[in-house]
């Protein structure tokens, strides 16, 4: 990979997503291995934390320059709150009855500090970034709904600034959980969003059992869709793991279109593509980020999508199931 070169843009972007690169760069879906029929682990194309250079840096910067200070604020406050993400674990180690009681007693804490979704998984390379290890067994992924009035404003800044509020409000969450589950004597760190680092939240969250995976990339939850932001805790406290879910996500989108004709640039594929040596749906990046900066965030697809109605997912889960087994 060649090494991307840090530069500001100053000017507004071309249609054709030049974005102030001197060479264009990389094709995102090459970089996340589109078409690839061997496993590999992801890479990072665009949102991380800064710990590296990623192929389209000057594409987050200047999605960053231009952001308006409503958005902004929820951004600053939220990295500002995340250099407390790790800290000192206490030496006196409380210890549970089993992993059982371990994880219903994470999960309720979790619930306490505001989740709304929480599931506890393993660690595994499918959920980290390659080149990322992490000293860390357990993952308690957790999610948070956002409000629906808000969001029908997408692709406006309006529903932008709810975004960013919920990922600021989940990253708490997720801070307070680390700190209490090191009062106890466990390692723990928590990782916020949208800015990722070592971990993927998406696998975590379908392993952990919160959602599965609908056509346009997202996670979608049977309680609130794809209406959610992500965030984690991962941790050596050892404890019971959930398994994933069959809500019927699967029996839908394999007819429904509403987020491939929705789309503005047509970047969602309809049928399930190769990456990375596995079958999945699969947002084309290339046609994706570019759109999804010039209109603070997008979102869009997970708007249009009926799993996202709020009070639905229930009964439409119940009625895919019952139809899938008549
Ligand atoms: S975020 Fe917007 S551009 Fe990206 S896939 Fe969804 S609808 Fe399409
Ligand atoms: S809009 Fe339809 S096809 Fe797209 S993710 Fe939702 S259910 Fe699946």
């Amino acid at each position: 990979m060649t090494t991307p070169r840090r530069i500001t843009p100053t000017n507004p972007p071309s249609p054709e997503y030049a974005f102030g690169y001197r060479h264009q760069p990389r094709s995102g879906n090459e970089i996340n291995g589109l078409g690839e029929p061997d496993y590999r682990q992801p890479e990072h194309v665009f949102h991380n934390a800064g710990t590296e250079p990623i192929e389209w840096q000057a594409l987050d910067d200047f999605f960053g320059n231009i952001s308006p200070w409503p958005i902004l604020r929820h951004v600053v406050a939220n990295a500002w709150q995340l250099r407390n993400k790790d800290g000192r674990t206490a030496r006196h180690r409380v210890t549970f009855d089993d992993e059982q009681s371990a994880a219903a007693e994470m999960k309720e804490r979790a619930r306490t500090l505001g989740a709304e979704l929480v599931g506890i998984t393993h660690v595994t390379d499918e959920s980290l970034f390659a080149g990322h290890s992490v000293p860390y067994t357990h993952a308690i992924s957790l999610g948070l709904s956002m409000d629906r009035e808000e969001m029908a404003h997408v692709p406006q800044q309006r529903a932008a600034v709810e975004v960013l509020r919920v990922y600021r409000a989940i990253s708490r969450t997720a801070i307070r959980l680390a700190r209490q589950i090191r009062s106890l004597g466990w390692p723990a760190r928590a990782y916020g969003n949208p800015n990722s680092t070592d971990v993927l939240h998406i696998p975590l969250a379908v392993s952990a059992g919160l959602g599965q995976l609908g056509k346009h990339g997202s996670v979608i939850s049977k309680e609130f869709g794809s209406n959610v932001r992500l965030a984690a805790v991962l941790t050596t406290l050892p404890m019971a793991t959930d398994q994933p879910v069959d809500i019927g996500v699967e029996d839908l989108c394999r007819k429904c279109r509403r987020c491939v004709v929705d789309c503005p640039p047509g970047a969602i594929f309809d049928e399930k593509q190769l990456v990375r040596g596995a079958e999945k749906w699969y947002v084309d990046f290339d046609k994706c980020i570019p759109y999804f900066v010039k209109t603070d965030g997008c979102a869009i697809c997970i708007q249009v999508c009926p799993w996202s109605v709020p009070g639905r997912g229930p009964s439409l889960s119940d009625q895919l199931l019952a139809k899938r087994n008549s």
